[in-house]
């Protein structure tokens, strides 16, 4: 086994790559694990050395405090395959900085963002192979940070442990996306931690998920917690629509996750002229502008699924198609033409989002 050291971390490459069981034309999104990952734990209030090591399980106590209390947060992003063979990262420095608001808001210590960076590249770097090629592919980098102290008792841990580790993944959504404007159950509350990428929040999503799944559709749409009114976004993308041919998006706050593709592909619609308007999107102005026709697509934007045009949405029992969902000139498609092309090396990076490993 070969030791090779950064100045935060040792690495300790595997002797048995396990990339040649992997089928790359039929990959499942989150289902297959790169050979390595990296893992960093925290005591006496300061980060020790870092690791480098083979993909593998954690030993950890049962009382490990993330178990019983909580206190876990998480990221996720995407190096890509480029037109001339190299690999690049999508805007790492964003998912650093929101990782760290996450871990402010639940008490856990941030990571410095040198040491987060370094760890990515050399990860990513190390296991290049493993960035698939294809129109949807990509290697996913989930960073994560848990609570590992062996105590019982409700209050901040004092040991953590930070951990990244990445898959080659194919489509998240394997055709059309249906949603249900969701009016009953909450995700987020002002002042809650709707805006950071913790884990309980999704914990809490899953049983109106299911309910919504009974009724045949494939994801929600959540509205704020007081009138259930104003849209906030879908289970992990931020939500869009194109009314009178402009782009409309509701405003992040503390109950929305202030999404990089957001932030990505309203940058690009300003880019390409298109009208871009940051607002409160109220239940009754979607149902009139799906009635009207003035709504003519709608999609969920997020690093996962990337740009998902939406089918149908049903509001209070009633389903309303979407007219533009399959057309290749609709705006979503243009939207993801031109941020695919940047994040693959095919159109000018102009805006430096892609950092090269
Ligand atoms: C991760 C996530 C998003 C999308 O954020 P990206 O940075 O674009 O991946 C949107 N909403 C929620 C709730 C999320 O967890």
């Amino acid at each position: 086994m070969m030791i090779e050291t950064s100045s935060f971390f040792d690495i300790h490459k595997t002797e048995t790559s396990r990339i040649n069981q992997v089928d790359f034309d039929n990959l499942e999104f989150g289902r297959v694990f790169s050979d390595h990952m990296f893992l960093m734990e925290y005591e006496n209030g300061e980060w020790m050395r870092g690791k480098i090591e083979p993909y593998g399980p954690f030993t950890m106590s049962p009382a490990s405090m993330v178990f019983h209390y909580g206190q876990a947060i998480f990221e996720g992003m995407k190096a890509y395959r480029l037109a001339d063979g190299g690999v690049s990262i999508f805007r790492p420095g964003k998912n650093i900085e929101r990782f760290n608001l996450s871990a402010k808001r639940m008490c856990m210590p941030e990571v410095p963002e040198e040491i987060f960076m370094e760890a990515l590249a050399t990860l990513v770097e190390l296991d290049k192979e493993w960035v698939p090629n294809g129109d949807e592919a990509s290697l996913y980098i989930r960073p994560f940070m848990i609570a590992t102290d062996s105590y019982v008792g409700v209050k901040a841990s004092e040991k953590y442990a930070f951990s990244i580790f990445t898959c080659p993944v194919g489509a998240y959504y394997k055709g059309n996306v249906n949603v249900k404007v969701e009016r009953k159950y909450t995700r987020a509350t002002p002042g809650g931690t709707g805006y950071a990428k913790a884990a309980g929040n999704y914990a809490g999503s899953l049983y109106p998920s299911r309910l919504a799944r009974e009724e045949g559709f494939d994801q929600l749409i959540w509205t704020d917690a007081i009138e259930h009114e104003y849209i906030e976004e879908s289970g992990t993308m931020n939500a869009m629509f194109v009314l009178n041919g402009g782009l409309v998006s509701p405003a992040t706050s503390d109950t929305i996750l202030n999404g990089v593709t957001r932030d990505s592909v309203l940058t690009i619609a300003r880019d390409l002229g298109i009208n871009v308007d940051i607002r409160k999107v109220a239940v009754s102005e979607l149902r009139s502008g799906l009635e009207s026709g003035s709504i003519t697509e709608a999609f969920g934007v997020g690093t996962a699924a990337t740009i998902k045009p939406i089918a149908e949405i049903g509001i209070d029992g009633i389903h309303y198609p979407l007219k533009h969902v399959d057309n290749p000139k609709s705006i979503a498609n243009q939207l993801l033409k031109e941020l695919d092309g940047i994040r693959r090396g095919k159109i000018e990076d102009r805006h430096a989002w892609n950092i090269p490993v």
